[in-house]
């Protein structure tokens, strides 16, 4: 079976790779040392977080700025609706298409504590950002159902209003389950969604910050996960990483198998287990 599994892993499998804005210097090199390891891989492209309410929009920016210059990948910056004015909103978007960025992963951004209906939805912000100029933009999606959502149906056709206001893909939330994403992807085909639903991986080495950050988002953590980080949640952080990384590994194998080509990785500024995942899937460093 193992043989079997590396002839499928030869195929063309494209990945991605997140980053957020670092906090301090340290975290800094950090970012920029996964930055310069994983632009090896020639990702399609690489994309940096904004956090909506934070402030921090000139960080990402500049991140962005910097990465193209140092790596020339193509870098897409998050960018929120929920903290803007439309004016606000279409000056960024084109004073980022003034600057040569083409590619932008659109988001409502969450309300803050006690905010009644928000003005703009995601796919609001989409069509704003399509009026501005002809941006490739990737949005997000939920196998496990937005917390926020009247209903997983619901859910789905909000989906499809942000596919059809211009979107080119949506990248998931992360999941452990693999089946509810398969299951999503089947969904969206059955409602007429032919945008990519692209797998968002998150590879865990801190099992303690996944069950805090779980708990706002409806991810579910299977049974099997606990078990596998049981007893080693404060152990050796290389030990952890090589538990982590093998989670992920079998679920890209899974996914790969099922037919899955792009896979977006939550690389929480880190290299180390998004390298080894990728290196997995078949990617290897281009001339
Ligand atoms: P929407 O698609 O607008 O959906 C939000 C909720 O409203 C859903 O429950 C949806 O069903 C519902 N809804 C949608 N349209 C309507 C409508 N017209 N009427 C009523 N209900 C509606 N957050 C950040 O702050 N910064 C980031 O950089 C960031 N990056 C992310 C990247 C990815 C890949 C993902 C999956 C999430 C990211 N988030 C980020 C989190 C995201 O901002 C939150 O999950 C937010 O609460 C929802 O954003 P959205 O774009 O999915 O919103």
């Amino acid at each position: 079976a193992l043989n079997q599994n590396l002839a499928e892993l030869s195929g063309d499998i494209n990945v991605s790779f997140e980053f957020f804005p670092p906090a301090t210097e340290s975290m800094e090199q950090t970012l920029w040392n996964s930055i310069e390891r994983l632009s090896k891989l020639k990702p399609s492209f690489v994309s940096v977080t904004y956090g909506a309410n934070s402030g921090t929009r000139d960080r990402t920016h500049s991140i962005i700025k910097d990465i193209k210059e140092r790596t020339g990948l193509v870098a897409a910056p998050h960018l929120t609706c929920v903290d803007a004015t439309r004016d606000e909103l279409r000056a960024i978007a084109k004073d980022y298409w003034d600057n040569g960025i083409r590619n932008i992963v659109a988001l409502r951004g969450d309300l803050p504590p006690g905010a009644g209906k928000p003005e703009m939805y995601a796919n609001d912000l989409v069509a704003l950002l399509k009026e501005v100029a002809d941006f490739d933009i990737s949005v997000a999606a939920y196998p496990e159902v937005h917390p926020e959502a009247k209903s997983a149906q619901a859910d789905l056709l909000h989906l499809k209003r942000k596919i059809d206001a211009g979107a080119n893909r949506a990248i998931t939330q992360f999941f452990f389950d693999v089946e509810s994403y398969l299951r999503f992807r089947d969904r969206c085909a059955a409602i007429g969604i032919e945008a990519e639903i692209v797998p968002g991986i998150l590879p865990v080495s801190n099992y303690k910050n996944l069950l805090k950050f779980a708990g706002f988002t409806n991810v579910k953590i299977p049974q099997w996960l606990h078990q596998r980080f049981e007893g080693i949640a404060d152990d050796d952080q290389m030990t952890r990483n090589m538990v982590g990384a093998s989670i992920a590994i079998d679920m890209a194998r899974v996914l790969s198998r099922e037919g899955v080509k792009d896979f977006h990785f939550y690389t929480l500024n880190r290299s180390e287990l998004t390298y080894a995942i990728c290196h997995t899937l078949g990617v290897r460093p281009k001339a």
